[in-house]
This record gives C-alpha cells, sequence and structure tokens, in this order.
C-alpha cells in the first residue's frame, strides 16, 4: 500500500509569507487558485498577455500578471496550462524568472517524465494531480469535499519538498479526500494507460462498435444509442458505488449470464495484446513522441480525427434523444 495522507499530515503553516503562482486559469488553473485563496493563501495567477481568462481571473478577486512576473514573485509555480503547450511556455517565460529554491509544480506528470521540461537543479520539483475534473473539484470544495489527489516528489533541493507540496495540496482540498504518494514515472505511465484502454478510447470504441453492429444488422438507432450508450451510466454508478458484485447484484440473472459467458468472448486476448501493445508505447516514449511532433506539426491530424468523430452517426442520434430528456442536463 502506498503512502496515502491526510489533513492532519499537511501544514498549511509551510506556506505562510510564501506566494504560490499558478500558471494557466483554465479548469484546473481556476479551481486551484481559488481554493487557495479561500484557504488564505497569497495566490497570483500567470496569463499570457491576449489571455481572455484574465478578466475572469480578476473578476474572482485575483491578482493576475503575465507568467515572467508571476514566476518572479512565487515560491511555488504550478504549471496549469495544457501539457502540450508547457514546453514553450516553460522555456519563454519560466526558466529564465525561476529563483533558486522554488517549488515547480505540476499536476500531471508528462512534461518531466518525458523530458519536454527539464528543470535546474536548485529548484524543487513535485506533482500533485487532483482525481477529478477542475470544474467538479471546485463545486465539491465550495461543499466542503476533497477530491483524492497523487503526489509525487521528482527533485527535493531544499529538503522540505515534502512538506510543501503536502501543504500545497492540502490548500487545495486534496489531504481531505487522501494523497496518494507515487512517482513521476507511475503517475504518467498510468494515467495515459487508463484514458488510452478504457476511460476514453476503450469505453468510446467499445460503444460506437456496438451501435454499429446494431444499426448494421438493421436496428433502429434510436435502441441502439440506448442500449449501448445511454444506460452505461446507470451501470457504471453501481460499479463505481459497489463493485462488479454489486452492478452484478442489481442486474437480472439473465444480464449477468451474459456477463460472465459472453463478455470475455467480446473482450478476448487479443484486446489483451493491444492493451500490452499501447502501454509499451507509453512506457518506451512512443506514443509522447508521436504526440509531441503531432503539435510541432500544426495538429492537422490530430483536428482531423476530432472532425470525424464528430461527424459519426451516433452524435446526431444522440443530441435528438438528450433533447428529448431535459432532466439530464443535456450539453450540445
Ligand atoms: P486547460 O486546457 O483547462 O487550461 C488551459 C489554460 O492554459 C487556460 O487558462 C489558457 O488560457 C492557458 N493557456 C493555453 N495556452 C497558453 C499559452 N500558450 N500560454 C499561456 N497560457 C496558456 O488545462 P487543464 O485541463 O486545466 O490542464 C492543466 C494541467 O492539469 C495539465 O497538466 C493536465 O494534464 C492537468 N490535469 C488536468 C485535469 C483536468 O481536470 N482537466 C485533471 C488532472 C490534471
Ligand atoms: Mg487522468
Amino acid at each position: 500500500m502506498p503512502n496515502v495522507y491526510y489533513d492532519q499530515d499537511a501544514d498549511l503553516d509551510i506556506l505562510q509569507g510564501k506566494t504560490v503562482g499558478i500558471i494557466g486559469y483554465g479548469s484546473q488553473g481556476h479551481c486551484h487558485a481559488l481554493n487557495l485563496k479561500d484557504n488564505g493563501q497569497k495566490v497570483m495567477v500567470g496569463l499570457h498577455a491576449t489571455s481572455r481568462s484574465r478578466e475572469n481571473a480578476r473578476q474572482a478577486g485575483l491578482e493576475v500578471a503575465d507568467v515572467d512576473e508571476v514566476t518572479r514573485e512565487s515560491d511555488i509555480v504550478m504549471v496549469l496550462i495544457p501539457d502540450h503547450v508547457q514546453p514553450t511556455v516553460y522555456r519563454e517565460s519560466i526558466q529564465p524568472n525561476l529563483k533558486p529554491d522554488t517549488t515547480l509544480m505540476f499536476a500531471h506528470g508528462f512534461s518531466i517524465h518525458y523530458k519536454a521540461v527539464v528543470p535546474p537543479a536548485n529548484v524543487n520539483v513535485s506533482m500533485v494531480a487532483p482525481k477529478a475534473p477542475g470544474h467538479r473539484m471546485r463545486e465539491m470544495f465550495v461543499d466542503g469535499i476533497g477530491v483524492p489527489a497523487l503526489m509525487a516528489i521528482q527533485q527535493d533541493t531544499t529538503g522540505d519538498a515534502k512538506g510543501v507540496t503536502l501543504a500545497y495540496a492540502k490548500g487545495i482540498g486534496c489531504t481531505n479526500a487522501g494523497v496518494l504518494e507515487t512517482t513521476f514515472k507511475d503517475e504518467t505511465e498510468t494515467d495515459l494507460f487508463g484514458e488510452q484502454n478504457v476511460l476514453c478510447g476503450g469505453v468510446t470504441s467499445l460503444i460506437r462498435m456496438a451501435f454499429e453492429t446494431l444499426v448494421e444488422a438493421g436496428y433502429p438507432p434510436e435502441l441502439a444509442y440506448f442500449e449501448c450508450l445511454h444506460e452505461m451510466k446507470l451501470i457504471v454508478d453501481l460499479i463505481f458505488q459497489g463493485g462488479f458484485k454489486y452492478m452484478r447484484y442489481s442486474v437480472s440473472d439473465t444480464a449477468e449470464y451474459g456477463d460472465y459467458s459472453r463478455g470475455p468472448r467480446v473482450i478476448d486476448d487479443h484486446v489483451r495484446e493491444n492493451m500490452r501493445r499501447t502501454l509499451r508505447d507509453i512506457q518506451d516514449g512512443t506514443f509522447a513522441r508521436e504526440w509531441m511532433a503531432e503539435n510541432d506539426e500544426g495538429r492537422k491530424r490530430f483536428l482531423q480525427m476530432r472532425e470525424e468523430a464528430n461527424e459519426h452517426q451516433i452524435e446526431d442520434i444522440g443530441k435528438e434523444l438528450r433533447r428529448m430528456m431535459p432532466w439530464m442536463n443535456p450539453v450540445e
């Protein structure tokens, strides 16, 4: 069992008299900045001169400045801009302004693990990676609930990197739920593996293929949507609450028998081999190199894949059906 830290293991006083610079004001950035401010910390938000987020951050009562200035003023610099822009912003605006003994922090290990960002030896490098989308995390904080996080120390020059990192985790509310200690390597590789094989890639490919199979066999796409996509949430909620066992207890015995007898035929050893291959691509850096090159080359293939995905029949059918269910708060 890895170390898990809670409120009593973290000391907010460590941040006393220190300035926390939050670079970026997106999903994670707005949440970290506001939670720290609500916990009495001195926060500055670093954004580029033309950022549309500047006004939002100011209206929320936060001090806003250029990334260069925020880096110079801060004892802790948390990098919360998209992973693919981190190398450029780091090189141009953060690194030249980093004071010795600063704690440079990330919410995901990608840039450090794959060496897209290489910090100098005279700063601490650490991570607090909350396990929830930023907007949800902010809502929960306001309700007095924390979300769990992973933490890791990559470089400890000052000798108190862990104390500072745990204090930060407490400041954004995560020690309230529990903070698991890990490494940049494990966080990065398991995060990428999970989103590719299950959470994003696996789940959408599974739903899409099942939907296509029913439609190809002549069933109404509306039915296919309900059976293969809509009901997914109900099943996942049960799994989330009580594991596979509770979900199986809750569905019919017919569904349960189909699960045991047919599930492994669909997700078979070919899929296991494919998963092992995606893991190897993550471990040997193939995926990271491919994604960084895609960004360097202007994201043409990425944007094309996005467009093709958006044109799939399941998106149109879904939009129509969700409109009939306003109680579920549909997003277009
Ligand atoms: P985001 O896309 O929501 O935020 C983007 C922010 O960065 C915006 O404020 C934008 O103005 C700013 N930005 C974009 N390009 C910029 C540039 N060139 N120069 C300066 N600022 C720029 O990002 P996010 O989803 O909050 O992700 C931030 C980090 O947090 C990433 O490392 C991500 O992996 C990690 N993370 C995200 C989530 C999540 O909830 N989305 C969860 C855990 C970890
Ligand atoms: Mg993740």
